[in-house]
């Protein structure tokens, strides 16, 4: 049983056949979630209340086109936690003052992080690169410029955190599902070439997995925006590749990687990706 990166690559992906809310099978159509295998009906969902109102039309339209929609149980990144982890988790917020269910400014995000940070190493806070770093990403987790992150967005953020801090890569890679590696494994090989693929193009490929409404470009450009470089090459369609094969500043030569490396690198972004929220829930270095 080898266990590694390695499900058989001729896994095929088969939708559950029954409503997982009413458990009744019927021939209407019913919503596959992206990530896992559940399917619903949409009078179901909005019964449950997991759509409502508005956001109804959105569903039904996103979970129709390439991009799909996540099921309640793979929006919501806390759900991957332990529940050792969620109290760890539970704490910290209490120790800074993080009132639950409530959503964050940039001040707010930033006096958490510097907490956060001293916390681990008593009287050192975040660095001012450190702090830089925190605004893009709290910058990355309020796409739409609302001056403030919504809390289930910061739960999500602050969850992938604690799970790239005290998860082996092994244990991560087990939360991807078959549907998320053949994802990874298509990207892989349309970007890549033969059995490797270059680290710009692997960082791309990070970013595009956050490439959620390919309609709406501007929705995923905000993600590479600030890097200059990268959002110059990538189109807003991931499926063009780039024949330019513009270098990262950062990277005077590339450095290729494998299936299984790509795949490790990756595995955190892939699971930051799940939520249906426009926000990018950890954003990829580059
Ligand atoms: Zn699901």
């Amino acid at each position: 049983m080898g266990c590694g990166t390695g499900l058989p690559s001729d896994a095929q992906v088969v939708n559950d056949e029954m409503c997982d809310v009413c458990e009744v099978w019927t021939a209407e159509s019913l919503f596959p979630c992206r990530v896992c295998t559940r399917v619903f009906h949409d009078g179901c969902l909005r019964r449950m209340g997991y759509i409502q109102g508005d956001s109804a039309a959105e569903v039904t339209e996103t979970a129709h086109t390439e991009t799909g929609w996540s099921c309640h149980y793979c929006d919501n990144l806390n759900l991957l936690l332990t529940e050792e982890e969620m109290y760890s988790l539970t704490e910290t917020f209490q120790q800074c003052k993080v009132i639950p269910d409530c959503s964050l400014t940039l001040e707010d995000f930033l006096r958490y992080r510097h907490q956060t940070a001293k916390r681990g190493n008593s009287d050192r806070a975040l660095s001012e690169e450190q702090e830089e770093q925190a605004a893009r990403q709290f910058a990355a987790l309020d796409p739409e410029h609302r001056g403030h992150v919504e809390w289930p967005d910061f739960l999500s953020h602050e969850s992938l955190l604690l799970l790239q801090q005290l998860r082996p890569q092994n244990s991560l890679l087990r939360l991807l599902t078959v549907k998320e590696r053949e994802r990874a494994r298509a990207t892989f090989l349309a970007r890549g070439s033969g059995s490797t693929i270059s680290e710009a193009e692997c960082h791309r490929a990070q970013h595009s997995w956050f490439c959620k409404r390919p309609i709406e470009a501007p929705s995923c450009s905000v993600s590479v925006s600030h890097v200059g470089p990268i959002a110059d090459s990538s189109p807003a369609s991931s499926s063009s590749k780039s024949q330019d094969k513009a270098p990262l500043p950062t990277e005077p030569e590339s450095r290729f990687v494998d299936w299984p490396t790509f795949l490790q690198e990756s595995v955190i972004y892939i699971l930051a990706a799940r939520p249906n929220s426009l926000a990018i829930h950890l954003k990829p270095p580059g």
